[in-house]
């Protein structure tokens, strides 16, 4: 076992980059101040704020509502709220609210828990045993991502929230990089950004990445060092049908065997982004207004919309 580099202690984590090992103290101040030079770097938070944090009790969020909630107790003006989306997946949900509910109790942390059965009627696993006997040719994922997008945002908006933090950290958005390379998806290339503004639309809950620029081995070493999730992995039953998980495997064999390939491609990304926005001339298109719900939305109709549509969730 290697020693931490700067104490005594064992070490918990090594960084194959920098080659330094790091003991649970050191590790959190390392981790903690890297998540704290983006959140400055991209210019996340303002000087007053209500933070919604998306959690869903698993170990990204849960450290990702565990150093908001260490910067918040900082600085008086900024408040902060869990708010946790129960898609509704038996066997798998149930698992991870806990974490959530004793945490946000035990530091007092407000939270709210709200469903998809209680804003779109289903659960998830009623959305895809419907869609299976309508035939639909949607993954579950598909309507996972795009429902819970949906409820974050109205929920955050009701709850008052000035912007909504999400765990997404540098794995997730390397895999959506290259999920959209696959799918030749541009422009959602370009809205892969650590901050998203309202995108000239009053309903939508501007969005912060803070988790932008760290590990997914990271973030779940800090939830476990600091005692935020017990040990253990719970993994969506729906999670084998998605491309992602293939793509993760092979981005975890490639940066094992060559470290520093998903910063190589966090920076790729970076580079087509601007390269995109150049070409583009404006940022990224602004959002317009679904003609069913009102919510904001990229087409005429929101992707939320159509899905209820076809899954026979609202009427022609
Ligand atoms: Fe939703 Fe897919 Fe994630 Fe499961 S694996 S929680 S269905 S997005
Ligand atoms: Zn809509």
């Amino acid at each position: 076992m290697v020693n931490c580099s700067f104490c005594e202690r064992k070490a918990v984590y090594v960084n194959h980059l920098n080659g330094r090992a790091y003991c649970k103290l050191h590790f959190t101040s390392y981790f903690e101040r890297r998540v704290r030079r983006t959140i400055r770097k991209h210019r996340m938070l303002g000087e007053k704020e209500h933070i919604v944090v998306g959690v869903s009790g698993g170990k990204d969020s849960m450290s990702l509502l565990h150093i908001l909630r260490k910067l918040s107790r900082k600085n008086k003006n900024w408040r902060l709220t869990a708010l946790l989306v129960d898609e509704g997946i038996k066997g798998y949900r149930e698992n991870t609210i806990p974490a959530l509910k004793i945490y946000a109790e035990r530091n007092m942390v407000e939270y709210k828990i709200v469903s998809f059965k209680d804003y779109l009627g289903l659960t998830l696993d009623e959305i895809v045993s419907t869609g299976r006997e309508k035939g639909l040719p949607y993954l579950p994922c598909s309507y996972c991502g795009v429902f819970r997008r949906y409820v974050l945002n109205k929920a955050a908006r009701e709850l008052g929230g000035t912007v909504l933090a999400t765990a997404h950290n540098l794995d997730d958005i390397v895999q959506t990089y290259l999920m959209n390379v696959i799918n030749n998806s541009w422009d959602k290339i370009a809205r892969l950004k650590p901050v998203a503004d309202k995108g000239g639309h009053e309903g939508f809950v501007p969005r912060i990445k803070p988790f932008y620029e760290v590990l997914e081995k990271e973030s779940a070493i800090y939830a476990l060092v600091n005692g935020l999730v017990e040990p253990g992995y719970h993994q969506c039953p729906y999670a084998e049908y998605n491309i992602r998980f293939t793509i993760r495997k092979i981005l975890n064999d490639l940066e094992e065997k060559y470290p520093g390939t998903k910063y190589g491609l966090l920076r790729s990304l970076e580079k087509i982004i601007s390269l995109i926005e150049n070409a583009q001339k404006t940022p990224v298109k602004p959002f317009g207004t679904c003609k069913i719900c009102g919510e904001p939305s990229s087409h005429p109709i929101c992707k939320a919309c159509m899905y209820r549509f076809e899954l026979g969730l609202l009427s022609p």
